[in-house]
């Protein structure tokens, strides 16, 4: 029989750290692998499968678009791409969408509107927060707060200026006659689930206005209703001026957007920016349905109530268990930290069939689907608890 590991090892580029079975099927909020055992997920698709596994509204919807129209260029006219835009704007604020594939694309979709909004001032520097991520390609690197995602890869764009998250003082003193924009996660997802003050968010947005920044929100990873809201900005009193998503927008399917607000959207004409398969009817059908999931299944207020009972039954453990630090989270985006080596907490769950996500060494990060039932995360909890008692 074919060994689907050695595959792998032969034929892939050796990027990741691959963990754990192979998996054949998934469903909901759990996957099987070839031996037929059943496994827990608590982070499906990295938090992209925001509908759990194979959802039968989707498996529905991609065979019925599969059926009619697979793929067109975007310099053809059809309805889903037009009908999820305007759902899009619906939900959010006044704008215009730009679809593209990934969150990394969606970065590098805003990092070249502000420089064509900086053009004629002469404004390019764009200022980044410590221990964000904004995705893998040049921009997206350049963007990240992180050295360790980028420091192999020198020289990345000299034009980003890193400061601390929550720490306005510093951002303020970063801004100078080139700065033309400001890029933050709302909660900060592969930095540890770090959640941004209220105040800070509101001074940037003041000091957007007042230097004519803009104010660019990468709600990748914090998008379609991880947090309760369907995009994280609503939990704060401002709008952005660009605002990214990707991961949950398709629940496993590969697309990304942009949007920009209206005041600025007009300068972007023709020509300037564009993708092969971005937006196409098959993608951009699986957004629509996603979204009027999230509204017919009433996912929001279960987001936020489950995630309340998460965090409940989280302080718990840390008041019991001596080497929980800290625990963080909104909705159903949520964080442990620790004392200690996260990875073996891992590990261990994975034994147990539940698969949780270690970050920054030391933090549990979970992003259970939406529609996961409070019995299925009893289940993980108790999986969580039995590994904490045994340290
Ligand atoms: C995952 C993520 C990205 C990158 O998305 P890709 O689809 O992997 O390119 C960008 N920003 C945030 C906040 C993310 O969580």
């Amino acid at each position: 029989m074919v060994n689907i590991k050695d595959l792998f090892k032969n034929y892939t580029l050796n990027t990741y750290n691959r963990v754990g079975p192979v998996f054949v099927k998934g469903k909901g909020s759990f996957l099987w692998d070839d031996k037929g055992n059943k496994y827990l997920d608590f982070f499906p698709g990295w938090g992209s499968s925001i509908l759990g596994h194979c959802h039968p509204r989707l498996v529905k919807a991609i065979t019925n678009q599969a059926n009619t129209l697979i793929h067109l260029p975007n310099n053809l006219y059809f309805p889903e791409q037009a009908i999820l835009a305007q759902e899009i704007i619906k939900n959010s604020f006044p704008g215009k969408v730009f679809f593209c594939n990934s969150g990394t694309e969606a970065t590098e979709g805003a990092v070249k509107f502000s420089r064509l909004y900086g053009k004629d001032s002469g404004r390019y520097e764009i200022i980044t927060m410590k221990n964000s991520f904004h995705g893998r390609s040049f921009a997206g690197l350049s963007a990240t707060g992180q050295a360790k995602y980028k420091d192999m890869f020198k020289p990345i764009l000299p034009t980003f200026r890193e400061v601390p998250f929550n720490d306005f003082q510093a951002l303020q003193k970063k801004i100078n006659k080139r700065t033309i924009a400001v890029i933050l996660e709302f909660i900060q997802g592969e930095g540890g689930v770090n959640i941004a003050d209220k105040e800070f968010i509101s001074n940037i947005k003041k000091a957007c206005q007042a230097n004519d920044l803009l104010f660019i929100a990468d709600e990748v990873q914090t998008g379609m209703g991880r947090t309760g809201e369907l995009f994280c900005f609503k939990h704060y009193d401002i709008i952005p001026d660009i605002m990214t998503l990707a991961k949950g927008l398709g629940s496993g399917v590969p697309i990304g957007a942009f949007v920009v607000s209206n005041r600025i959207a007009d300068i972007i004409k023709p020509g300037m920016h564009g993708s092969t398969f971005a937006g196409s009817p098959l993608v951009t059908r699986v957004g629509y349905e996603v979204f009027k999931v999230i509204k017919d299944d009433n996912l929001l207020a279960k987001a936020n109530d489950l995630g309340k009972y998460i965090f409940a039954q989280f302080k718990i453990f840390k008041a019991r268990f001596p080497f929980i630090k800290d625990v963080r989270g909104k909705g159903l985006m949520l964080a442990l930290e620790f004392n200690l080596d996260a990875s073996k907490i891992e590990e261990a769950a994975l034994k147990q069939k539940l698969i949780i996500k270690a970050t920054q060494g030391n933090i549990i990060r979970i992003l259970p689907a939406l529609n996961i039932s409070k019995q299925e995360l009893d289940k993980g909890l108790g999986i969580l608890e039995g590994i904490f008692k045994q340290i």
